[in-house]
């Protein structure tokens, strides 16, 4: 499981699911909507800051491993047991792609807009209201999908 990336596709699913949801079932979920536009924010946040926490991991890792002389070796089926090839030196840590990181980043952001897009068609927020909360989560109106309305 990749925290950062978990975090938000699990926002991006409830918000998802109250985006196809009755009408009333809509309006009883934006009562919260401050909650949830912080939710959103929060998990935005844990994305935009990955790569200085996987910076940090990995350093203060290899701190240790420097200061420690720190060795690891994995079972070797072939030496049955410490690798002879092997001479101990700790795997670095794995880094989140990029690229999944931008996909769950704009998924999230993506059904945020269309859920609030939807709560405006439904006239929960007026346009102004509606303005504020897309720029909240860093995103703009298009103005054809205000068009209709409920
Ligand atoms: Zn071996």
């Amino acid at each position: 499981m990749i925290y950062t990336i978990e975090k938000a596709k699990l926002v991006t699913e409830q918000l998802r699911k109250f985006t196809t949801a009755y009408t009333h079932h809509v309006v009883g979920q934006f009562a919260n909507i401050e909650y949830w536009i912080d939710e959103v924010q929060v998990a935005l946040k844990a994305i935009d800051e990955y790569g200085k926490r996987f910076t940090n991991i990995r350093d203060a890792q290899q701190a240790w491993i420097d200061a420690h002389g720190t060795k690891v070796y994995d079972y070797c089926p072939m030496c049955g047991g410490k690798c002879e090839l092997s001479d101990g030196t700790p795997k670095p840590p794995i880094r989140t792609s990029s690229t999944d990181l931008k996909e769950a980043r704009k998924a999230l952001v993506d059904v945020t807009y269309y859920f609030l897009i939807r709560c405006f068609k439904i006239a929960l927020l007026d346009q102004t209201e509606l303005e504020k909360l897309c720029a909240k989560i860093g995103t703009s109106i298009d103005p054809f999908d205000l068009e209709i309305r409920e």
